[in-house]
């Protein structure tokens, strides 16, 4: 086995031919003439020249050796059904997708707009679409009319594919009046809505627009559509990131890059195999759903399951019952969900077979050390893997290979710089590179970014640049917009948002180290801090905290008590400087739709300000809850 630091600066000095190698994973119909092509950058172009297809690799490819072996298992808790698609099923079904689109005059190159929750049609969506080089751009389905509509204006899609409801808790959430709203909204009409009805809520068809799934798919049983060839750099698909920080980017991504990088991903990252089963629990919406829930498992041919639920019904032990029952290999998940899980019954963890698991991987946000302990020993001390990337990205910028070279975690890390990732730490005043350990600097990479990674911002390159590489003085570099340091063994620790940085009497502090810090008290369940503007100090932070029992928190003396155990414990740890002015407990925190805390928003009603792009704010009342408590 090669050393895994060898692999990795193979992958930055010989480059092209080290991806070369990669671009053996996966079938082109004509080979690649050159590796990459930097000539303009920070526009780089992948395997220029080569033709392949996204479904072609995910799908037909594996048909010779594996047309019965299990593909796409779609589970629903919501709808209490249950349902496996093999390799030769689920071609036949994208087929038949593929069709209909066809029919209604999808070429290559056109948009598609995909609003739909996590049902089987929704993969078959996105596959039919990588088959005729048609660029999907899915949206994620808790989003609402306004969010919907901006997308729909800027991807302006030939045809949306859509469903009757999706489901939560038991209950139909309708998506049609939604999506007629949106599309009312917005300047830009699509010619077709393809609706898949699963008669949770009626609704009435807009006539000569909508056209019914069922349908048409059932003139379509036998209809075969080839993979139409597409270059490698043609977009495959558009993206928005989560908005945590600000209005939502629109991430554009190829085709052959793309494909190779997850192919690559499946035996170096997750030691994935062909034959076994992965379980990503994210949502087809967001991009670990894209990369990790459809097209990264297939494309390593491997069965995919594809949930519909929540994690928590009905109970608490409803993934570890799929792990056993489907020998799942790979599990990939985020911590704000373990952290729900945290709050049930550890018995629900012992009581299923898990010995298929090989790795459970963690990514999104930061993944807190009693969060990563509590799951560790929960399943066993199998290893859990934080890994850090982006929408931006499309697959980890850091993590631990443990398929090239076997390596501990280190709680609190998400690992090293992955192989193809020329990171560098700078410092975001002066743009000088920090290589020694243990440094604070902005964590960057080097140009030209690695396959897979996006190619621009969809329709506005200059944004692209603007936006990530024009931040660094003296320096073009991709900035990731995060705080890091790496230690002596090269493993760093993300310490928040740049933005996240507070500057408390001249001190900069990481929000997220505080947060760290005040987590450690036995009674805090889940913290934000900000920075709050102060005429003394410059910034100091202020902490909203959710506590685990609520039952001390019977009068403002009991809050103050606690307010003041939690004060010490920063004190203690972190120094006097980074104490929180305030210690404000609360029921719930605001999130964006993909689970991220939305400090900006905290720290914008914190100051008395507008909270900006809401869009993709999950729950509206934990903003007010904080509202309301400043005010008071
Ligand atoms: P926007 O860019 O619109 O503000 P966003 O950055 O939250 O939104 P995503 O692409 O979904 O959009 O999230 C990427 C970010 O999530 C990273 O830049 C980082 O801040 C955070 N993140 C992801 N994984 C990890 C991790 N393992 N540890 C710490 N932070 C993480
Ligand atoms: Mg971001």
């Amino acid at each position: 086995m090669a050393s895994f630091a060898d692999f990795h600066t193979r992958s930055i000095q010989d480059r092209d031919a080290f991806w070369a190698e990669q671009a053996k994973l996966v079938d082109w119909k004509v080979s690649p003439q050159q590796i990459c092509d930097y000539s303009n950058p920070p526009f780089a172009k992948w395997f220029v020249g080569g033709q392949t297809n996204l479904c072609h690799n995910a799908v037909d490819r594996h048909l010779a050796e594996r047309a019965d072996q299990a593909a796409l298992i779609f589970v629903s808790t919501e709808t209490d059904q249950e349902k496996t698609y093999t390799f030769r099923d689920l071609h036949a079904e994208v087929q038949r997708m593929a069709a209909i689109l066809k029919d209604l005059g999808v070429v290559k190159g056109d948009r598609v707009l995909i609003y739909m929750p996590m049902i089987a049609e929704a993969a078959f969506a996105m596959l039919a679409c990588a088959r005729l080089g048609a660029i999907h751009s899915v949206v994620f389905g808790g989003f609402a009319s306004h969010s919907l509509a901006t997308r729909i204006e800027d991807a302006s899609p030939k045809v949306i594919i859509s469903a009757d409801a999706g489901s939560r808790g038991g209950k139909g959430v309708p998506y049609k009046p939604l999506l007629d709203e949106a599309i009312k909204l917005s300047a830009h009409k699509p010619a077709h809505v393809i609706m898949v009805d699963r008669k949770l809520a009626p609704f009435t068809p807009v006539a000569g627009r909508d056209v019914d799934y069922a349908a048409e798919r059932a003139k379509h049983m036998d209809t075969v559509v080839p993979c139409e060839w597409v270059e490698s750099t043609h977009p495959s698909y558009t993206l928005y990131t989560s908005g945590t920080t600000g209005k939502p980017k629109g991430v554009q991504r190829d085709t052959g890059g793309y494909t190779v990088a997850l192919a690559a991903s499946m035996p170096h990252i997750f030691e994935g195999k062909p034959g076994g089963t992965f379980f990503c629990t994210s949502d087809i919406g967001w991009v670990v759903g894209h990369s990790y829930i459809i097209y990264g498992p297939l494309i390593g041919g491997m069965a995919t399951i594809l949930y519909e639920g929540l994690p928590i019904r009905p109970d608490g032990g409803i993934w570890w019952s799929l792990v056993e029952k489907y020998k799942v290999n790979v599990m990939f998940s985020a911590p704000t969900a373990i952290r729900v899980l945290k709050k049930q019954d550890p018995a629900l963890l012992s009581k299923y077979d898990l010995s298929s698991l090989q790795a459970l991987f963690l990514a999104g946000e930061p993944l807190d050390e009693p969060t990563a302990k509590w799951i560790s020993e929960g399943l066993n001390g199998k290893p859990i893997i934080d890994n850090y990337w982006q929408t931006e990205t499309g697959w980890p910028i850091l993590s631990i290979c443990n398929g090239v070279e076997k390596a501990p975690s280190k709680f609190g890390s998400p690992g090293k710089a992955i192989y193809g990732y020329n990171v560098k730490l700078v410092d975001d005043q002066t743009g000088e590179e920090l290589t020694g350990a243990n440094q604070k600097g902005v964590l960057t990479i080097e140009g030209p970014l690695p396959p897979g990674n996006l190619q621009t911002i969809w329709g506005d390159d200059k944004r692209f640049v603007s936006t990530y590489w024009n931040t660094v003085p003296n320096k073009m570099v991709y900035s990731t917009f995060d705080w890091a340091v790496r230690d002596e063994d090269g493993y760093f620790f993300i310490l928040g948002r740049t933005d996240d940085v507070i500057n408390v009497a001249g001190h900069r502090l990481g929000t997220r180290e505080i947060e760290e810090s005040i987590s450690s008290h036995p009674n805090v369940a889940e913290v934000a801090v900000v920075g709050v503007a102060d005429q003394l100090k410059g910034q100091v932070a202020m902490a909203f905290a959710i506590a685990k029992d609520t039952s001390c928190l019977t009068d403002d003396a009991a809050r103050k008590t606690l307010e003041a155990e939690v004060m010490k414990v920063v004190d203690s740890q972190l120094g006097a400087v980074a104490r929180p002015s305030r210690v404000i407990f609360v029921t719930a925190l605001p999130k964006t739709r993909s689970g991220k805390l939305l400090r900006r928003a905290i720290q914008a009603v914190a100051e008395g300000r507008d909270p900006g792009d809401l869009t993709t704010m999950d729950d509206p009342a934990a903003l007010q809850q904080i509202v309301d408590l400043i005010k008071s």
